[in-house]
């Protein structure tokens, strides 16, 4: 198959012929159509997260399955699927509860093996992790939903619990705060987007966000408690900063949620623990979404309830993956998602 491989951290992938992937006994080969280029891709490529050299990167993903293992009882070749971007091992106590997402023996397509910059990638626990893709959902959409959707999803409704009327603080419009945006304002919420970026503030005011916040204009909390009357119910960091996460906690009114959603960096990260107490706040971290809490996301897709298609900004060949990876060293500019489109039946094409 093809698939862009680097040998190194930070040295150019490239499009090349390797061996297809072996199908695991309780797993499946997916053909991939299409995969989004996410900046944990390009973290993994600049060596912040190690990864098995060469490597092939990729995590964000939908295609059709072409061989199931005999292990394997809900799937079989021709169904369209996605996957978290977390796979659980589908046996341990998290996984057996639901929670696949903290799974301790997780596997992560194009962290802890090769991803899906290629035209085919091996997941494992496949009744465990593979979802089902309606077929009013196309799968350049579908790869935005697997990371950044999905995460920004769970944030904002399992432990965010947004209700209509409720303010939510987005710190950080890139991929994932763009996606709470919009999620947030579907579900009825009034949003306050923060971010350093006017084009990305931009954005966030066309994804329907009531409230945009210059995160360099002075005090961020006091910005949003004016802007709020008194203080977010929900505030997500969703771009990981020290700085970020204390203004998070910060801006919110009583009783109300932070939700951890942007990596911080390795070490203790100081938060206002003196209005956690006096304010009764809760601190939530959020880590993507295991499959079993997909079919309701699905089911606000499929009806157009939520539209991640809006998100999609450029959509490129699996040849363009290395260009797209090294646009990422200046800052991201809320272009949208990009998102990698291969061509239907790519894998049958002899070499
Ligand atoms: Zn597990
Ligand atoms: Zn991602």
């Amino acid at each position: 198959m093809k698939a862009v491989v680097y040998s190194g951290y930070g040295v150019t992938p490239v499009l090349t012929q390797v061996d297809d992937p072996v199908c695991p006994a309780d797993g499946v080969v997916i053909a991939v159509d299409a995969t989004g280029v996410c900046r944990s891709d390009w973290h993994a490529w600049k060596g912040h997260d190690p990864v098995p050299l060469p490597h092939i990167g990729g995590h964000e993903f939908a295609g059709m399955v072409t061989q199931a293992g005999p292990g394997v009882t809900r799937w079989r070749a021709g169904d369209r699927v996605t996957v978290p971007f977390a796979c659980g091992c589908g046996r341990c106590e998290y996984c057996l509860a639901g929670d696949a997402q903290v799974c301790p023996r997780q596997t992560q397509p194009g962290f802890t093996g090769p991803g899906s910059f290629a035209e085919l990638v091996a997941v494992h626990a496949a009744d465990a992790n593979l979802v089902a893709l309606p077929s009013s959902v196309d799968f350049v959409t579908a790869a935005c939903l697997g990371c950044r959707f999905a995460t920004a999803f769970r944030a904002v409704t399992a432990h965010g619990r947004v209700r209509a009327g409720d303010w939510l603080a987005v710190h950080g419009c890139g991929g994932v705060g763009l996606s709470a945006v919009l999620i947030g304002v579907a579900l009825g919420a009034r949003v306050v987007a923060v971010d350093v970026s006017a084009a990305a503030l931009g954005r966030a005011r066309e994804l329907g966000a009531e409230a945009a916040v210059d995160a360099g204009a002075g005090d961020v909390a006091a910005l949003i408690g004016g802007v709020t009357g008194g203080g977010a119910h929900v505030s997500i960091d969703a771009l990981g900063s020290p700085a970020v996460a204390a203004d998070s906690v910060r801006c919110l009114r009583r009783r109300g949620r932070h939700v951890q959603v942007g990596l911080l960096p390795e070490g203790s990260v100081p938060l206002p623990m003196d209005l956690v107490i006096a304010r009764e706040l809760e601190i939530y971290g959020s880590h993507g979404m295991a499959a079993r809490d997909y079919p309701a996301m699905m089911r606000l897709v499929a009806d157009g309830t939520l539209r991640p298609g809006l998100l999609v900004g450029e959509v490129i060949g699996l040849e363009d993956v290395g260009r797209a990876l090294a646009a990422m060293d200046g800052l991201s500019v809320a272009a949208g998602m990009t998102i990698v489109e291969l061509p239907a039946g790519g894998t049958s094409s002899p070499e």
